[in-house]
């Protein structure tokens, strides 16, 4: 009985909440186009319990690191802890605003503080900013710094050397930067061609753009040459850290002789991402590029208390709001803290052993693209498979059938029927053993039943969509099939 009262009272003060709208529904035709006015809506009337379970196994559709192994390669779709997420959600980190006063959120800016300390001890960089929401944008954060760097020493450098393997941010970035585009070619192994480069770098070049291990999964072991060939013509040597996850605690880019790296935290630090984001570009530079770094930065003073520092000499100014997704870097930094250095070498010593297991199980299957052991990623090239009429596309169609995500397909675009597969270190023996098994599976069919690949996936809800069509013509939301 009492019971009852006190949820009758609770109901009467949630009500009083409820602000009587001032506009009446009759009054819309009055102040909205007529041609935004309906005479019905033709709704689905249904009760709360077919509300959820529609929404319920449309959720059951969505393919995830969580539901299944997710190999695509240069994306570094690792486990997720769930303590990132519980961390990442509380109070004192939700519920902040960007225009607190800043001795309000000391504790926020302590973990930003934090998190710079522990990614300039993995990298060997002085500092680091946290602006970027992405590694495409970071690139861009990094690019304008080169440009500031030789514009104030007055040098006229209008040339950026990027290698043919390299992710397709990396040309699009130094070009939207103003750059000359230079592609070296890589060598038969996969590597930058020594010789080329050094008849290539002249006083114009400003930076090369680089990735190690490169997109083809290769540590580029002619490193010190290459920042030296690049040193001495006083160019830049730019890190696309998109595939740090091979290396951490295992070496640094500071002792390659790179000048400017960015982290893409999202995947080597462990956030959810995939469909644009959230994410974050952290940009690490040399201590004589520090001058060059977006504002603000966080910084402690002699008290130890933490502020925003905006007067940062020459810095290239703001590249988005704020201090970029926040969120994000408290993820990075759960992730870090809870693995500690030991953990942190485990995880690239795991991934890269993971992604040499399948290389070794599918090498006689699969063309390697290249026979030097890779780092934490592999690629194959599926010509072999293509003489029976079969692409990369229908064998990594095919695999989805198997319940795996396709691997990266066509990329680096230097291997022919390229397949870039990315176990990382979080996949047991057992997932990758059973992924092994439905590779060779797929490569028995594009020899004996071809259909089977070529009319995957057979399983899904729906089956090859027009992706041309689906990006031109986008449907994004539901549509009531009689409407008018
Ligand atoms: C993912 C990736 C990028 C771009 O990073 P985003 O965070 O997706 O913008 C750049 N280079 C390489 C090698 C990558 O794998």
């Amino acid at each position: 009985m009492e019971r009852k009262l006190i949820f009758q009272k609770d109901m009467n003060l949630q009500t009083s909440y409820i602000r009587k709208p001032e506009i009446k529904m009759e009054d819309a035709a009055n102040f909205l186009p007529s041609k935004y006015l309906r005479e019905k809506l033709p709704l689905p009337s249904v009760g709360e319990f077919e509300v959820i379970r529609h929404y319920t196994n449309l959720a059951n559709l969505n393919f995830c690191v969580d539901t299944n192994f997710y190999p695509l390669g240069s994306c570094t779709m690792k486990y997720n802890p769930k303590i990132n997420e519980e961390v990442s959600k509380f109070e004192g980190f939700i519920d902040i605003h960007p225009y607190q006063n800043i001795d309000t959120v000391q504790g926020a800016l302590e973990l930003i503080y934090n998190l710079e300390k522990l990614l300039c001890e993995i990298t060997g960089m002085s500092r680091f900013s946290f602006q970027a929401s992405s590694g495409a944008q970071a690139e861009l954060v990094g690019m304008l710094m080169v440009k500031k760097y030789h514009k104030i020493r007055k040098a006229k450098k209008y040339k950026v050397i990027i290698p043919d393997s390299s992710h397709g941010t990396n040309p699009a970035t130094a070009a939207m930067c103003g750059y000359k585009v230079i592609v070296i070619e890589s060598t038969k192994d996969g590597l930058v061609d020594l010789d080329k480069l050094a008849a290539i770098c002249d006083d114009e070049i400003a930076a090369m753009m680089l990735t190690n291990p490169n997109t083809l999964g290769l540590f580029e072991e002619n490193i010190l040459e290459i920042s030296d060939l690049l040193h001495k013509k006083g160019a830049l040597l730019y890190y696309d850290g998109a595939n740090f996850n091979a290396l951490l605690g295992v070496t640094k880019p500071s002792l390659m002789g790179f000048d400017i790296v960015h982290l893409n935290l999202h995947k080597t630090f462990s956030t959810p991402h995939g469909c644009g984001g959230p994410g974050a570009g952290a940009v690490g530079v040399r201590e004589e590029l520090c001058e060059f770094l977006p504002v603000p930065l966080v910084e402690k003073d002699k008290k130890g208390r933490f502020y925003l520092n905006y007067k940062v000499r020459n810095s290239i100014g703001r590249v988005r709001s704020f201090y970029g997704n926040f969120s994000v870097l408290v993820k990075a930094y759960a992730y870090l803290v809870r693995l500690g250095e030991d953990g942190l070498n485990r995880v690239s010593h795991m991934a890269v052993l993971a992604a040499n297991y399948l290389k070794a199980k599918l090498k006689d299957y699969y063309l390697p693209a290249s026979q030097k052991p890779c780092m934490h990623e592999v690629v194959f090239s599926c010509i072999n498979q293509a003489k029976n009429g079969v692409s990369t596309l229908d064998i990594a169609k095919r695999l989805i059938d198997y319940g795996f995500h396709p691997p990266t397909m066509y990329f680096p675009i230097v291997v022919k029927e390229a397949l870039m597969i990315e176990p990382t270190e979080t996949e047991s023996k057992t997932t990758l053993d059973d992924f092994v098994k439905a590779m060779i599976e797929i490569d028995t069919q594009a020899k004996q039943a071809p259909h089977l690949l070529k009319n995957a996936p057979l399983t899904t809800p729906l089956k090859r969509v027009d992706e041309v069509k689906a990006a031109r013509f986008p449907v994004l939301k539901w549509q009531p099939e009689n409407l008018e």
